[in-house]
């Protein structure tokens, strides 16, 4: 890179001018931290990459060392870890460890930490002040009412009539959305929150707001408290089974980029979404750091994007096509956001599609066993070129083999010219993956090739 050119530009994989290398921790033990390490070890400005507590797919692949014993939940230990190791950028993945203040923390020591404080993270821990700053910051989202009352909720939701939409608060593990049809239904998901406190404190005020009618899309940010920067599109799953039916998930595959979100829409949302919420968190007080991830519907009837909820980082299993596509030097991108120095940076991404298949244990997400094994890893990664497997609740058993710990288990993530080659890929490797006790969606991508069969053993 020549001297005149901007010093917030960032530079690609292929360039040799990273001047400043940082030893980065990354917090989490999921698909979306494998795939972040991942992407951290291609930086030319990452010298060394932990993950606490991280998996053994993680640590196997090579991709970062992890720690397993380090307490994320305790943030001294965690500050003592980074002073130990010269840890120059915490990567903070998963939302409890944001919502319970590790980066108020982090930030105090010193330490620059992508993710924001505990008061910016209650965009998504509650929604009612997610609904207030769009109130007051003229954000488009659906018309809503806060209640702690039971009967006062109701007769306003016999005015307004179904379908209605009703909200716990707070964090309910995705659980607590209801989309009622008819006013019964709405009425008993009030009872259910407000008299029966199936969601404890989470549930003690609900949001009852507006049915929106449209399709789904996510859109991604990073931010550095005063600017924000796109990522690309990506659409996610959310339901276990095939033709989006049974229940929802944390998410069973993922494709970039969403052709949903247009060139245009992807401004339009920026300019009425994005940066009037980041200007009206800086003008609160609560600058926010971190990845700014808003479930939007773009409404049917005008065309138009309106909020839904807003997440506070990278979406899993939406990450792993970001990352696999992210050609930009990803320690430098998250420093300067730490730095407030996104202002005019420009990422780069592969031309092309990604996807990303999960696979499950069965019965999630219901209850599922543990400790089956998983075999030919290898070979499948070695299909094509560009495969590459992110675990998320692997262990490695005394014989060596791979064993499923949790419910996500596996992320079968490849890239193609198009999205067809792409998923033609990742199916291939996970066909060739022996693992009686898992399953998958052989569908993921369906809404943007509607036509083609899948996984010849459908
Ligand atoms: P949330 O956790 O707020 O994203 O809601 C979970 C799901 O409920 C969303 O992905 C939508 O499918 C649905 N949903 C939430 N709010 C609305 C709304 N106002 N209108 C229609 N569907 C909604």
């Amino acid at each position: 890179a020549q001297k005149s050119e901007p010093s917030v530009s960032i530079d690609g994989y292929g360039s040799n001018g990273a001047s400043e290398r940082v030893v980065v921790l990354v917090i989490g033990g999921g698909g979306r931290e494998h795939a972040l390490c991942y992407a951290l070890q291609r930086s030319p400005s990452c010298d060394a990459v932990f993950c606490a507590p991280g998996n053994a797919g993680i640590s196997s692949s090579g991709n970062a060392t992890c720690i397993p014993d380090l307490d994320i939940s305790d943030s001294s230990a965690v500050i003592s870890f980074c002073h130990k190791w010269s840890v120059g950028l915490v990567v903070v993945g998963p939302e409890a460890p944001l919502v319970s203040g590790l980066a108020n923390d982090l930030v105090k020591a010193g330490i620059p930490t992508f993710g924001p404080s505990a008061e910016a993270a209650a965009l998504e821990g509650s929604k009612n002040f997610m609904k207030s700053i769009c109130d007051k910051y003229g954000i488009p989202t659906a018309k809503y009412q806060t209640f702690s009352d039971a009967a006062a909720a109701k007769q306003y939701i016999e005015e307004q009539g179904a379908p209605i939409v009703i909200k716990a608060d707070g964090l309910a593990a995705g659980k607590g959305v209801i989309v009622a049809m008819t006013l019964e239904e709405a009425y008993e998901a009030v009872d259910s929150m407000l008299v029966e406190g199936v969601f404890g404190s989470a549930g003690c005020q609900v949001v009852v707001e507006e049915f929106l009618e449209g399709e789904e899309a996510s859109f991604f940010a990073l931010v550095d408290g005063e600017n924000a920067i796109p990522l690309e599109s990506a659409q996610d799953h959310k339901r276990v089974g095939d033709g989006d039916t049974g229940p929802n998930t944390g998410g069973m595959g993922a494709y970039s980029p969403a052709p949903v979100l247009t060139k245009e829409l992807q401004s339009l949302v920026m300019e009425s979404i994005i940066l009037p919420t980041v200007k009206g968190m800086s003008a609160e007080g609560c600058k926010f750091v971190g990845v700014l991830y808003a479930g939007l519907m773009i409404e049917k009837k005008s065309g138009l994007p309106k909020l839904i909820e807003y997440n506070v980082r990278f979406g899993d299993p939406e990450c792993q096509v970001l990352m696999v596509r992210l050609e930009s030097d990803l320690a430098k991108v998250l420093l300067a956001a730490c730095r407030g120095e996104l202002k005019g940076v420009s990422l780069n991404w592969s031309p092309g599609s990604a996807m990303v298949v999960v696979m499950a244990s069965k019965g999630y997400p219901g209850s599922y066993e543990k400790g089956s094994v998983i075999q030919n890893l290898e070979e499948a990664e070695h299909v094509a070129p560009s495969v590459k497997i992110f675990h998320a609740g692997t262990a490695v058993d005394s014989e060596g083999n791979f064993i499923a710990t949790g419910g996500r288990v596996l992320g079968i993530t490849a890239k193609g010219r198009d999205l067809e080659e792409a998923r033609d890929e990742a199916y291939q490797a996970v066909e060739e993956i022996n693992w009686p006790g898992g399953f998958y969606r052989r569908d993921i991508g369906w809404r943007a090739l509607p036509q083609k069969q899948f996984a010849r053993n459908a």
